[in-house]
């Protein structure tokens, strides 16, 4: 389904009123709980029907061959693969020996909802067996942000009318088999049975089971412990083999009364830890759990998510359903990020198994800008994991003949398993946009501990790279040839702007770090003349600019390229990847993201107002968003040059791509950085807010639909909150010293004293751009709360 609401417009929560076995995928997918170490798709308990069953541990991964056709020097040889890790979610119920299924017997009521200030995942069924006994099951599930090896479900059954025998069986299963996956590049590889048993063994009321992956060798345990409060007479078993653990409940209750049994979770992995060490680990965390309880649980979660509101939250008013996807995308970020530690941040989180478990530069350069400024620990700790990296990147630079790190397009655990290199290898920006992210980090946070622990080296190695990988033309401009951008239909491109600005702010926030911190450059071995070369590439960047037409190319020669026929590209041969050849794609003027408009946003300090309108207008002609991660984009352009309701409708399809699944894959998991875009396209669209040079810049502009909208900051310590009006702009801090921001480019002083309120001018008359035919954004008409 697409554009069209399936779950009910909370601003605090998503509700699924009803299940639809049709889009199970999609909902497994939103309804998915994770913590960054954990991850649950939103299974329903019984197991079955599904999807695709998925349990997660970021970092877990199993290799595989990543054969080429026509190998040639440094192709990456062997890929990674998140593994669908021991299913602790399930929990089968027999009543009256029946199994509780949704496909049978009736289904009277069902729903879902995810509680964005909870944590939890809430279910509540009432189902009629075949032979006609009612009973009502409900869950409450939850991956803890606070006791990060910990999962817990409460799970309640009770008939209704006439007395019934109930059998609860609670399991931990691995190896379970997962559908095959489609042709699609962006599903997953399937793995067949991944983990070979190394240890069972069960309590009265526990299981702890553990395995290793056949080839990566990481060793896993999930454990599982019960609390269960039934009538006299409930009866308890455990059991344990290689693959399965299995708590078994039976209970003979009388109508009304109920069986609650609550299953504490726990998870934990190692690449070098003993057998006796990983299962020692996960019995104490699950012990830990044990004595925290529910209540405990439930407890801390909802005042972390408290206290990361409190810091973090986006008030709409005007449309409730984007007030919704904002809070749901924040809560996606967070989840990805919150306790990683360490690991990555995947381009789906722990959501699903799509594009193999891997992160890209999506971290970077779309979640990381929104953790900086809402929960920097998040931020802090990805960018310790791209540091931890740093090894297989530099040995990835001196593979291709580079100096410095090269960091891959896309990994689990450092190093590159892109098989296709024009768009992998080639793809150097990457580099640069996790030196933007340190930077972005350093400047909002201050946190001077990062940058001389790791800041500095992502900082000084990815600038080498720059260096070694451009050289000077006869006209003395530095050059990069033969990169890819950020638009997949393009590749090995020269003068990459998007790449070129990027390179060039790299080298100078290299040579600003080097300098702030000679006792480190020098071990890094970087001298005065290394930094002079820095900052004399950086000066002499080559920006193309196509004088006849007053637009930039996205790269050297691409306005001279053929015209995409988008006339004879029918709405069906969308997305161009799946139905086009590169080759095609690549010689002509069709653009598959935001790639020069992606550097209208990030560095908009190199543009005109006017350069960024036509260029603007010049891109949305020949975009045609086949990746989730241009929408956002262009909305923060849109409404920078003015389109604030083509804005509007752009920020729409970046915020609701998962709740209306958009591009009918949500099932393979969510869509991190398009979500992270909903917040992106209210703060940096219409709040105005830039970075460009460690302080905080707004230019806030609303909608025709926005009557009002309010967002927090953390910065240095503090937190701003920016309260965006029709007409003006409020600033104001809770707490910590004045700071300095602009409005309009005019200083604003903001303390906590006493808030500041600015006029907004009225936007640029422009003429609305166009986009080719099919691809326009859906036009955005805010719902009515349901
Ligand atoms: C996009 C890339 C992105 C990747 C993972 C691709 O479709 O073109 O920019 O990094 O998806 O989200």
């Amino acid at each position: 389904m697409s554009g069209r609401p399936r779950f009910a417009v909370d601003p605090w929560s998503v509700r699924e009123p009803t299940l639809a076995l049709d889009v199970l995928g999609q909902t497994e997918s939103v309804f998915a709980l994770a913590n960054g170490h954990i991850g649950l798709r939103g299974n329903l308990d019984e197991g079955e029907p599904h999807a695709l069953p998925g349990t997660y541990l970021n970092g877990f991964h199993e290799l595989r061959p990543l054969p080429v056709a026509e190998a040639g020097y440094g192709d990456p040889e062997s890929g990674q693969t998140v593994v669908d890790v021991t299913n602790g979610k399930i929990l089968r119920l027999l009543v009256d020996d029946e199994p509780f299924d949704v496909r049978y017997g009736q289904l009277r009521s069902h729903s879902r909802e995810l509680d964005l200030r909870a944590g939890v995942l809430r279910r509540d069924v009432d189902w009629v067996s075949p032979a006609g006994q009612a009973v009502s099951v409900s869950s409450v599930r939850l991956v803890s942000f606070v006791q990060r090896a910990i999962a817990a479900v409460r799970y309640v059954v009770e008939p209704l009318g006439a007395d019934a025998r109930v059998v609860v069986q609670s399991e931990l299963v691995a190896n379970e088999p997962l559908p095959v996956s489609n042709k699609d590049p962006r599903a997953a590889a399937a793995l067949g049975a991944p983990l070979e048993a190394e240890s069972w063994g069960h309590g009265e009321t526990s299981v702890l089971l553990s395995h290793i992956t056949r080839a990566s060798r990481l060793r896993m345990t999930a454990g599982m412990d019960h609390a269960v409060t039934g009538p006299d007479g409930t009866g308890l078993g455990a059991e344990a083999s290689e693959d399965l653990g299995r708590v078994t409940v039976t209970a003979d209750l009388r109508a009304g009364e109920r069986l609650e049994i609550v299953k504490f979770l726990a998870y934990g992995w190692s690449a070098a830890r003993s057998l006796p060490a990983v299962r020692g680990q996960v019995a104490a965390a699950l012990a830990e759990a044990r004595h925290t309880g529910w209540d405990g649980l439930l407890k801390s979660q909802a005042d972390y998510l408290e206290e990361f509101w409190d810091g973090a939250d986006v008030e709409v008013e005007g449309d409730p359903e984007i007030q919704q996807a904002v809070r749901f995308g924040l809560f996606h970020v967070l989840q990805a990020g919150a306790r990683a530690e360490g690991r990555a941040i995947p381009a789906k989180g722990l959501t699903g198994p799509g594009y193999d478990g891997h992160a890209f530069w999506d971290t970077e350069s779309f979640v990381l800008p929104v953790l900086t400024y809402t929960r920097p620990t998040a931020t802090r700790d990805a960018l310790r994991w791209r540091h931890a990296t740093m090894p297989a990147a530099q040995a990835r630079a001196r593979e291709l003949g580079l100096a410095g790190a090269a960091f891959p397009w896309r990994t689990i655990a450092g190093e590159e398993c892109s098989g296709y290199w024009p768009a992998g290898t080639a793809a150097f920006h990457v580099g640069a946009d996790i030196a933007d992210a340190v930077e972005r980090y350093r400047a909002a946070t201050g946190d001077e501990q990062f940058e001389r622990e790791c800041g500095i080296d992502l900082l000084v190695e990815t600038a080498r790279v720059w260096r070694s990988l451009g050289h000077y033309d006869p006209n003395g401009g530095f050059r990069i040839d033969g990169v890819t951008g950020p638009d997949e239909y393009s590749a090995l491109a020269d003068n990459n702007v998007y790449t070129n600005l990027m390179a060039q702010r790299n080298l100078r926030a290299a040579a600003a770090s080097a300098e702030r911190h000679p006792d480190l450059s020098s071990v890094l071995g970087v001298g005065e003349e290394e930094i002079a070369r820095w900052h004399h590439a950086a000066d002499a960047v080559v920006v193309p600019y196509d004088e006849a037409l007053g637009v930039h190319p996205q790269s050297q020669d691409f306005t001279m390229h053929e015209e995409w026929d988008f006339a004879a590209t029918p709405a069906s041969r969308y997305p161009l990847l799946l139905h086009f050849p590169y080759f095609n794609l690549y010689r002509k003027q069709v653009v598959k993201q935001a790639d020069l408009v992606l550097a209208l946003h990030t560095r908009g300090d190199a543009f005109s107002d006017d350069e960024k309108a036509r260029d603007f207008a010049y891109y949305e002609a020949r975009t045609v968003r086949d990746s989730s991660l241009s929408a956002c984009t262009q909305a923060v352009v849109a409404a920078e040059v003015g389109h604030l309701e083509l804005a509007y409708d752009y920020l729409g399809a970046a915020a609701l791509m998962d709740l209306h699944d958009l591009e009918h894959n949500t099932s393979d998991g969510v869509h991190m950085a398009s979500l992270a875009g909903g917040w992106i396209g209210l703060v940096a669209g219409f709040g105005g807010m830039r970075d460009h040079d460690g302080s905080l810049a707004f230019r806030p502009r609303l909608p025709p639909a926005l009557t009002r909208l309010s967002f927090a900051l953390r910065f240095r310590g503090r937190s701003l909150r920016v309260e965006v009006g029709p007409h003006a702009a409020t600033y104001r801090l809770s707490g910590g010293g004045g700071l300095s921001v602009t409005h309009y480019e005019e200083a604003v002083e903001v303390s906590a004293e006493r808030s500041t309120t600015c006029a907004i001018p009225p936007a640029p008359e422009r003429v609305p751009p166009t986009q080719p035919p099919g691809r326009e954004p859906p036009r955005r008409h805010a719902p009515k709360r349901l």
